[in-house]
């Protein structure tokens, strides 16, 4: 059931350096007149420039990818001023790092010259200083994330390589280009596991060596809770955070973060049961939305003892929302649960009364801590049906029957909603029928 290697090997040799062909074809046009465009003034002032990174990894894996990075042996500001200029493109300066970002919609260009990182200690972000190149190259993660496309027009679509990456590329293996780089910026041990489950890569067995003796280092610890929160996130809006986060916890990673963090079957079965909802919930276009974030979080972290949870968040420095959302989901899941299973509903009016004013975060984790299907099926059906069915009539209509604005209008619409969704009436001819019946009706006892 794991994801197929993706069939690089047969779209490329292995010593393929001349990529045009592959990049006029995968560039779509406003963006290639503007790579163009940075080529020329590039070759004019008599520097070069090149795409770099995940770009040029994704491209070579035929996968799309908005964010372009361009990096320029020379001054990168003062090409991306002149090449937006030409072609009247948006542009954002960062005067300070001397970089700029471009918009061509839905692609964001970031231009910088080439660097090289100073780290003043481990853990901390990296200094910066300008340099060749193939030092820029040394400070990226792995080396598939190395490699360099020419834009000049004499060299344009010539791969330049220094780290080997593409043979790693093909081969489907994550690399670190030297031994330090875990210690150095201990976020690669989640970006390796991250593009690991993402492409269905191996680590190299040195990486992984590497990788191993960082945590066992206690490498986390140089971390910072928002940096290491970061990571997190960003696995959570992966197609499938459910490996990548079996992976963590394979390496010991979450181990290190929290010692009772361990993945028992029922977590396991909770993983792949959110990643199939997420999935579901995404092909519904529904008008709620999710925070993954949350969802993510109240699932992985729900096993924990409240203590450890609290303990853990706090270690995260987790966002003041995801921090305060993330036990009352948990609570309120675990409760909804228990409802269903305990007092299942016997009427769809029932089942809609007990789920809405949920949010939407709470209603999905309920759904993956459901072991029974009609649980989940409940959910689902009050998603995409239920909570959709309003009556035809509003509050107006009930002021022309004569009925005096109050408690019982609420009331008697909610009645009416009760009665649609259980499909004993449909019509607002009924609606009206049945509004007027109501008129007689006592009040609630308790609004
Ligand atoms: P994604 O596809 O998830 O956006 P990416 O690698 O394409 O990943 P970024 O995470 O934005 O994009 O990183 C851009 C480039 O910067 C990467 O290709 C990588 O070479 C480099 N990079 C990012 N983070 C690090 C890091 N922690 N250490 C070294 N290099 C990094």
């Amino acid at each position: 059931e794991r994801r197929a290697h993706p069939p690089v090997n047969k779209i490329h040799r292995q010593d393929q350096t001349d990529f045009a062909e592959q990049l006029r074809r995968q560039l779509p046009p406003p963006l290639a007149a503007f790579i163009d465009q940075v080529g020329r003034l590039a070759q004019e002032t008599g520097v070069r420039a090149y795409l770099v990174g995940g770009f040029v990894r994704d491209m070579i894996l035929l996968r799309e990818n908005v964010d372009l990075d361009i990096v320029v042996d020379g001054d990168a500001l003062a090409l991306a001023r002149a090449a937006a200029r030409a072609l009247d493109v948006k542009l954002v300066e960062h005067a300070e790092f001397r970089t700029a970002t471009l918009m061509i919609d839905p692609y964001h260009i970031d231009m910088a010259g080439a660097r090289r990182d100073y780290y003043a200690a481990p853990g901390t972000l990296p200094q910066v200083e300008t340099a060749t190149l193939e030092q820029d190259a040394l400070r990226r993660d792995f080396s598939l994330n190395t490699l360099l496309l020419a834009i000049n027009p004499d060299r344009f679509g010539q791969l330049l390589d220094p780290h080997h990456g593409l043979e790693d590329l093909i081969a489907g293996r994550i690399r670190v280009l030297h031994s330090l780089s875990f210690v150095e910026d201990p976020t690669r041990i989640f970006r390796a596991i991250r593009f690991q489950a993402r492409f269905g890569f191996k680590l190299e067995a040195h990486t992984e060596r590497l990788l191993r003796t960082a945590l066992e280092r206690n490498g986390l610890s140089e971390l910072s809770g928002t940096r290491i929160w970061k990571e997190f996130s960003l696995i959570f809006q992966e197609k499938h955070p459910a490996e990548a986060v079996r992976h963590l916890f394979e390496r010991g990673v979450l181990a290190a973060l929290e010692r009772q963090w361990v993945l028992t079957p029922g977590l396991e079965d909770h993983l792949e049961r959110a990643e199939q909802i997420v999935a579901w919930f995404h092909q519904q276009h529904l008008e709620r939305a999710a925070d993954l974030n949350l969802l993510w979080w109240s699932v992985l972290t729900a096993p924990l003892p409240v203590e450890r949870q609290r303990h853990l968040n706090e270690r995260l420095e987790l966002p003041e929302n995801i921090a305060r959302k993330t036990p009352a989901t948990i609570n309120h899941a675990q409760k909804l649960l228990r409802q269903l299973t305990e007092q299942p509903p016997s009427l769809l009016s029932h089942l809609a009364r007990m789920l809405l004013g949920e949010s939407t975060d709470t209603l999905l984790t309920t759904a993956v801590f459901a072991v029974q299907e009609e649980n989940r099926r409940a959910i689902f059906l009050f998603l995409t049906e239920l909570e959709q069915i309003k009556p035809y009539i509003d509050g107006n209509d009930l002021k022309k029957l004569g009925i005096a604005p109050g408690p019982l209008f609420s009331h008697i619409l909610e009645t009416i909603r009760d009665e649609k969704i259980d499909g004993a009436i449909s019509s607002k001819v009924e609606e009206l029928e049945l509004a007027d019946s109501l008129r007689q009706v006592k009040k609630p006892e308790s609004v």
